[in-house]
């Protein structure tokens, strides 16, 4: 089995590659690994492809995947773990930001430390301070709270991984950013964090924008939607609608008491009809429990569980 996959999601980045591939080459060849290169063309509507091709007839190391279109960046390390053979995996941008002089010590807290997931922290970052810098701070912390895992820099292009994680874990959508949170949900708790050096881009321009945080929140809040609530959805939508509900049923029950004193209508109360409301919403929010247990059913991995060991079978 080879030492270690390298793989690599890129879009139009045709400037990098060369250089990019020959210094991955220098690293391993120099370290002795058996490694191989994957790299998964995302849709380039540069030359990137042809470069690939070019690349691929000098090293031998290199395995590619060229896609119809544009899909991100899940999709293509979806792909790319998928192709990885290698017993560490390790993730890296194609843009020159990412240094392949950290492949020898990732590669080394993996086998040698134990841990399960390295993912590098740009401590010193290259990018614009205001749009990139700052924001992704902020959001690192709030992923930090959410999440409860604690790594300065979530969303590094740079990470190696034991093989039997990525080949565990569903990389989609965009869910690139918490490849970590899938890892401990997936029951990978030994989650490491290395300081790497991190370089400005050379060649090109950053591929996300502004955009990225409001997705990026909405994801980490279905990630961890899914992996408590994916297979039992019935325990938060039932458990939250009868709260809801009961708010509602209470509020009424107290103005009927109060119409059997007082004898004011109760229609004369606003509170009656926003107690009204209120359960109907909490009934709503309680047959979508239903739902969704009706669709969780229908699930084709309802039944896939991630075993750990085997004896006998
Ligand atoms: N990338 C990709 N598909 C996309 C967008 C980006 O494969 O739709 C790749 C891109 O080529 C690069 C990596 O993902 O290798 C990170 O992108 P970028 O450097 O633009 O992100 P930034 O460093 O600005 O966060
Ligand atoms: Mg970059």
């Amino acid at each position: 089995m080879l030492d270690i996959s390298i793989v690599i999601p890129l879009y139009n980045e045709e400037e990098s590659l060369p250089e990019l591939v020959e210094w991955i080459d220098r690293v391993c060849t120099e370290h002795k690994y058996a490694y191989e290169v994957v790299m998964i063309d995302d849709g380039s509507r540069d030359n990137s492809w042809e470069v690939v091709k070019q690349l691929a007839a000098k090293y031998p190391a290199i395995k590619a995947i060229k896609f119809q279109r544009n899909y991100g960046k899940s999709p293509a390390l979806y792909e790319g773990f998928k192709a990885a053979s290698g017993k560490v995996v390790i993730t890296m941008d194609a843009d020159l930001q990412d240094s392949p002089d950290e492949i020898p010590e990732l590669y080394r807290m993996i086998t040698e430390d134990g841990y399960d997931l390295v993912s590098g922290w740009k401590k010193v970052r290259y990018d614009n301070a205001v749009t990139k810098n700052l924001p992704s701070k902020l959001y690192n912390a709030v992923n930090r709270r959410i999440s409860g895992i604690k790594l300065h820099d979530m969303n590094c292009g740079l990470k190696a991984y034991r093989r039997k994680v990525i080949k565990s874990i569903e990389v989609y959508g965009e869910m690139h950013r918490f490849i970590p949170v899938l890892a401990k949900h997936a029951g990978f708790n030994r989650i490491g964090e290395k300081v790497v050096q991190h370089r400005p881009r050379k060649y090109g321009a950053s591929k996300f924008g502004w955009e990225r945080f409001i997705n990026g929140f909405l994801d980490l809040l279905s990630v961890q939607f899914v992996s408590r609530f994916g297979k039992k959805p019935m325990h938060l939508f039932g458990a939250l609608g009868s709260f809801i509900f009961l708010v509602g049923f209470i509020l009424i029950a107290y103005l009927v008491i109060d119409k059997l004193n007082n004898n004011i209508p109760l229609t004369n109360k606003p509170v009656f009809y926003i107690s009204l409301t209120i359960m109907i919403l909490g009934t709503m929010c309680f047959f979508t429990g239903f739902v969704a247990e009706l669709v969780v059913r229908n699930a084709s991995d309802r039944n896939a569980y991630l075993t750990e060991e085997k004896i006998g079978l």
